[in-house]
């Protein structure tokens, strides 16, 4: 069995110990002579498997009491449309603010264009999303129902570091690329969601934390099954839940206990994404994409001065077992997307592999 570092921005990498665990245990789970696949989810033992991984995300978060967490179908794209459908109604202008970060701002913004006012009130695309853009919140409109950001923009590689205070306008924050990667006061939000498959397990499924009182207001014609009251009510279960999606979590959720926590994990990841913007900044072989202040501890954007030479550091990459590094196509370029499986070793030896090319090829 040959393993690479897989720098893919998602479904990505997940830690070993995860995968062996799963393995291991896959035909005949806690016992019961079949696979955690196989298992009803209103028997006992998914209802505990559940209620456990409640109590890890709770724990491990930080999560205060008046949040409930919602396990949904969809995965993050599917909130796009589920966040206005719940939150829009919460003033009767229906309006939201979105402050445009990156794509998946803009594709949140769109969507929600169908249920309401979606309003941009700041955007950096002009600059090719290389920043966040600067917007004072104290100048929102009163009547608007919520705030939405992407607290981690996976495609051009930049991250909030502080996070506004939007007062009595719940902040709603796309964390797909980097919840449980750094500590963050669940306080300062109204929701926060996530995509399971960049740090916490499979793909089809999100997580969502959201304050008690936000749920319940949800438009008449809101589908079932995108009301987080009807999850709220049902612990995540109005029907079948991804039941494998949820397994994964729990086993990833009790690796990131055992590295101890949040905390510890967010200076792991530090450290890793500084070893490889120092070796960018190093040279004028490559290029950070995204300005210095921004940068995202989770999805690293540089490019090579010279594109010509993109072809043969990918597949000489790929030879070294670096999997995965062609940037996406708006910024061109490479992305390491380091999310919290992939080790500091990883990390180290794409840095061993880019000085080694630039010194064959610079
Ligand atoms: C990957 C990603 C998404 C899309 O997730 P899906 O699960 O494919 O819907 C949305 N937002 C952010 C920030 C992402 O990184």
């Amino acid at each position: 069995m040959k393993r690479v570092y897989n720098f893919g921005a998602g479904p990505a990498m997940l830690p070993l110990p995860v995968l062996e665990k799963a393995r291991d245990e896959f035909l005949d789970w806690n016992g019961l002579g079949m696979s955690v696949i196989e298992v009803s989810h209103r028997s006992a033992e998914f209802e505990a498997l559940l209620t456990e991984t409640d109590t890890l995300l709770r724990e491990l978060a930080g999560l205060p009491d008046n949040f409930d967490i919602l396990y949904v179908h969809g995965s993050a794209q599917m909130q796009f449309a589920a966040i206005p459908l719940n939150l829009m109604p919460l003033k009767s202008a229906h309006k939201a603010a979105f402050i445009e970060s990156g794509h998946w701002t803009v594709l949140a913004r769109k969507e929600a264009a169908r249920y309401g006012k979606a309003v941009t009130v700041a955007s950096s695309e002009a600059s090719n999303f290389n920043h966040i853009p600067d917007y004072d919140v104290s100048t929102l409109d009163a009547d608007t129902s919520y705030v939405h950001i992407t607290s981690n923009n996976t495609l051009f590689g930049t991250r909030w570091n502080e996070f506004p205070d939007t007062g009595d306008i719940p902040l709603v924050a796309d964390m797909t690329s980097e919840l449980m990667s750094r500590v963050i006061d669940y306080n300062k939000f109204g929701l926060v969601f996530a995509g399971l498959q960049k740090n916490l397990g499979p793909s089809g499924m999100a997580a969502v934390m959201i304050r008690k009182d936000l749920i319940g207001h949800a438009m008449p014609q809101t589908p079932n099954l995108l009301n987080y009251d009807t999850y709220a009510k049902n612990h995540s279960m109005p029907n079948t839940i991804n039941t494998f999606a949820v397994y994964m979590m729990n086993l990833v959720l009790k690796w990131l206990k055992d590295q101890g926590g949040v905390p510890a994990i967010e200076k792991i990841n530090a450290q890793k994404a500084q070893l490889i913007y120092d070796a960018i900044d190093a040279t004028d072989f490559y290029r950070g994409a995204a300005q210095k202040a921004h940068r995202s501890h989770m999805n690293i954007t540089f490019t090579l001065a010279d594109s010509g030479l993109d072809k043969a550091f990918l597949s000489e990459a790929e030879a070294r077992g670096l999997y995965a590094l062609k940037g996406h196509r708006v910024v061109g370029g490479m992305r390491a997307s380091i999310y919290n499986a992939m080790p500091l070793a990883g990390c180290q030896a794409l840095v061993d592999f880019m000085q080694d090319f630039e010194r064959r090829h610079g």
